[in-house]
C-alpha cells in the first residue's frame, strides 16, 4: 500500500492544486494533503479554513485525507507512514526550487521519494498569489478556485 503526502501552504487552494490532488489519488492507495504551517509566512487564510476548503473540494475523494503539519516534512511523512511526497510542478521556474526541496528531503530521509505531477496546461500559470492579487483588485478569480473560497476572498479583503 502507498502512502503519499502532499504538502503545501495551499493559501488558498486553487483548481491547479486540486488537479494535482485528483491525479494524485489516482496513483497512490491513501493520499494525505498537508497543510503547512509555517511561522515564517503570514498567510490570509487560518489552517483550520485552509484546511475546511481542501476538506469539501475532496469530499469525493475517499482515499483522500486532509490534515496539517509543521517541522520537516520528511518528519511528517514517518509519522503518517508515507513514502512518497508528491509535488506539482507548473514551468521550469518551479524546477529549480523543487529540485532543490527534492535533494535536501533525500539526504534528510532516503526512504521517502518526492514524485512530480506536471499540471494540466491550464493551470500552469495559476497559483495561490495571483489569485489573491487578481481578487484584490476585484478581478474574476471564478476560473481559479471554487465559488466558497472566493466568496471567503472577498469577504477577507472587503470586496
Ligand atoms: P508551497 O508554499 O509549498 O509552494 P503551494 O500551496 O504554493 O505551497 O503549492 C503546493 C504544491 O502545489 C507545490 O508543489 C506547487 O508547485 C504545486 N502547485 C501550486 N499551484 C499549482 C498549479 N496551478 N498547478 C499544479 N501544481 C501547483
Amino acid at each position: 500500500m502507498t502512502t503519499a503526502i502532499y504538502p503545501g501552504s495551499f493559501d488558498p487552494m486553487t483548481f491547479g492544486h486540486l488537479d494535482i490532488i485528483k491525479r494524485a489519488s489516482l496513483i497512490t492507495d491513501r493520499l494525505i494533503v498537508s497543510v503547512l504551517n509555517n511561522s515564517s509566512k503570514t498567510p490570509l487564510f487560518s489552517v483550520e479554513e485552509r484546511m475546511a476548503f481542501l476538506r469539501q473540494a475532496t469530499q469525493d475523494m475517499p482515499n483522500v485525507e486532509v490534515t496539517s503539519f509543521s517541522g520537516l516534512t520528511v518528519d511528517f511523512a514517518h509519522m503518517m507512514g508515507a513514502t512518497v511526497i508528491v509535488r506539482g510542478l507548473r514551468a521550469v521556474t518551479d524546477f529549480e526550487y523543487e529540485l532543490m526541496l527534492s535533494q535536501t528531503n533525500r539526504k534528510l530521509a532516503s526512504d521517502v521519494d518526492t514524485i512530480f505531477l506536471t499540471t494540466s496546461l491550464q493551470y500552469a500559470y495559476l497559483s495561490s498569489s495571483v489569485v489573491k492579487e487578481v481578487a484584490l483588485y476585484n478581478g474574476d478569480i471564478s476560473e481559479f478556485v471554487p465559488p466558497y473560497v472566493e466568496k471567503r476572498i472577498r469577504e477577507i479583503m472587503n470586496l
